[in-house]
């Protein structure tokens, strides 16, 4: 059995970031398992989260149980499978979320996690590209992230619609306020894809002596000595091997995957493993509970004029336009992130912050045999949901190998609040969509359609239609509860030498996307790690 100091367990938005931190002042000897592969074309160019979304030879494509919420739907769950995690294949938006989250998970009683406690770590990650507040923003750190223009006249009419009714713009929505409409900032720059992979595992990193980098790698046990961690189990192709963790494992598997390796380990609900023959080494309730999601429903709208959307611009030689000017300038659509603009709004006057995110797609796809294409029609998108769901789902194993997809349930609408605020986001969207300035596109709704005028017919549509945007987490809470499964230093309650670190430890969903503060988590639990040693 080879040893180590630390082991990482999964390459992920936080993995590869901990492996990186960890090995940094060469005096710790790290193993970094990543189950997928090294890497993979597809994740350099930006558009290739089109091509990655269904494709198992990078992702992991879970799917959700049928539920009243879903219209007994299977719901797609992608993750990212290799080098760089879901990073490596997500849409590429980068959203910090607002001071107010951090502040309630600290308030929880989650000590060092307050937006003050938290904001180093995010200006520690960055190379923020744009102009923007210095005592907010990154300017040297390893991720690069840009803040496109609102180039495209589609655009331009969006940010000018949305100001019609009330949404001002917002040119950095990571800076002092998050209210308002703007381009997505981007985890592109240089026109590639800027995942954990390519920036905190860069080919300087993975020549360092004492970073060990196994791909191919699945976790399929943590070793644990009583309630000590003393290393993982896990398996290459058909070997499977041992290596040992002189100090911790650090799990940093995803939302999915680490509450399942912590129950295949026989942590987690007692009867639950018991029933699948598991010997129960430590019995913590709360593994695999407070799944949480943004529901988005994806409203569709059909332009009428020409020359605004991708239908015109990403089919046939609109298409080969714009690989041209990928190659020459480096943008355009093959550059783009999955939903290049956002509003962060309220969902009524005197709250303190937005609770609804609308992003835009500007144009409509259709299911294709290798992933979404775009449709014939012209047209665009605009997803709609409440930022901060209260519903609560759960991901459980049902069976001892770690090769069978684990059973995830959301639960999703189980919270009346968020049947009532995802109503009020379409609203929203369809206010939007309908301003003056909108006239030119000549805009007809499709769905969920002129006919679904109440509560009721919009959210009949929503269980019928609705998706998530592939931001789960919270199924290894951060608190000091009975059902929370990790202290604030993310150290798992009861067992010694083990941490979770990734979006699994969220209490809450943060307001927006998860990549950019699951990076955080990566950078503030390796800080942890290294002060504790
Ligand atoms: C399709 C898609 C689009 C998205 N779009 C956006 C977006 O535009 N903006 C945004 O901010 N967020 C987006 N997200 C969400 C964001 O990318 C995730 O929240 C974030 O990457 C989660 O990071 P993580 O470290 O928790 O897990 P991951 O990044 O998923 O990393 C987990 C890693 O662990 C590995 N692993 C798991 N189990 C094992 C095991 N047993 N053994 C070895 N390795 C293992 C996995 O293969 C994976 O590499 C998107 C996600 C997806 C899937």
């Amino acid at each position: 059995m080879r040893s180590f100091d630390y082991i990482v367990v999964g390459a992920g938005s936080a993995g590869a970031v901990v492996a990186n931190r960890l090995s940094e002042n060469g005096r710790h000897q790290v193993l970094l398992l990543e189950a997928g592969p090294a890497g993979y074309p597809w994740t350099h160019i930006p558009i290739g989260f089109a091509k990655m979304i269904t494709n198992p030879a990078v992702n992991w494509l879970y799917s959700s149980e049928p539920e009243a919420s879903t219209n007994d739907r299977r719901l797609p769950v992608p993750r990212g499978r290799i080098l760089g995690g879901s990073s490596a294949i997500n849409g590429l938006a980068f959203v910090r979320g607002q001071a107010q989250d951090f502040d309630g998970w600290a308030q929880m009683g989650n000590a060092g996690w307050s937006h003050a406690d938290v904001l180093p770590f995010f200006r520690k990650m960055e190379r923020y590209e744009a102009p923007g507040d210095d005592a907010l923003r990154g300017r040297d750190g390893p991720l690069r992230v840009t803040n496109p223009p609102p180039r495209e006249p589609i655009f331009q009419a969006v940010i000018k619609a949305a100001g019609e009714v009330g949404i001002p713009h917002n040119p950095d929505y990571n800076g002092a306020t998050q209210d308002g409409i703007a381009m997505s900032q981007a985890t592109i720059a240089a026109r590639q894809r800027m995942s954990t992979a390519s920036c905190y595992l860069d080919a300087a990193t993975r020549r360092r002596p004492n970073l060990t980098i196994e791909t191919g790698a699945l976790a399929e046990r943590l070793l644990l000595e009583g309630t000590r961690c003393t290393g993982v189990r896990y398996r290459v192709g058909d070997a499977v091997r041992e290596a040992h963790a002189g100090r911790e494992v650090i799990v940093s598997g995803g939302s999915i995957n680490s509450p399942q390796l912590l129950e295949l380990s026989g942590i987690g609900q007692p009867e639950r493993l018991q029933s699948l023959g598991i010997e129960v080494m430590h019995a913590l309730p709360g593994v695999g509970e407070n799944l949480r999601d943004h529901y988005a429903p994806r409203t569709r709208w059909s332009v009428g004029a020409r020359g605004y959307t991708n239908n015109d611009r990403g089919r046939g030689l609109g298409l080969v336009g714009q690989a041209l000017r990928y190659v020459l300038r480096g943008d355009g659509l093959l550059a783009s992130v999955a939903a290049p603009l956002r509003a962060f709004v309220r969902s009524r006057e005197g709250l303190e912050a937005p609770d609804l995110l609308l992003g835009w797609v500007p144009g409509l796809t259709v299911a294709g045999p290798s992933g979404p294409k775009l449709s014939a029609e012209r047209g665009m998108t605009c997803y709609a949901h409440p930022m901060r769901p209260e519903s609560k789902g759960h991901i459980h194993i049902t069976s001892a190998d770690a090769r069978t997809p684990p059973a995830i349930t959301f639960n999703f609408l189980a919270s009346p609040a968020d049947a009532e605020l995802t109503v009020t986001a379409i609203r929203i969207a369809r206010r939007i969509m309908t301003a003056p300035a909108m006239a030119p596109l000549q805009i007809r709704e499709l769905a969920p359609g002129p006919d679904a005028t109440t509560d009721d017919a919009i959210i009949d549509w929503v269980k019928r239609a609705g998706e998530t945007t592939y931001h789960p987490i919270g199924t290894c809470r951060m608190g000091q509860d009975p059902m929370a499964v990790v202290d604030a230093r993310l150290r798992v309650h009861g067992i010694t030498g083990l941490r979770v670190a990734d979006a699994s430890i969220m209490p809450t969903l943060t307001s927006g996307n998860t990549n950019a503060p699951t990076i955080m988590i990566g950078e503030k639990a390796a800080a942890m790690v290294l002060e504790d040693a």
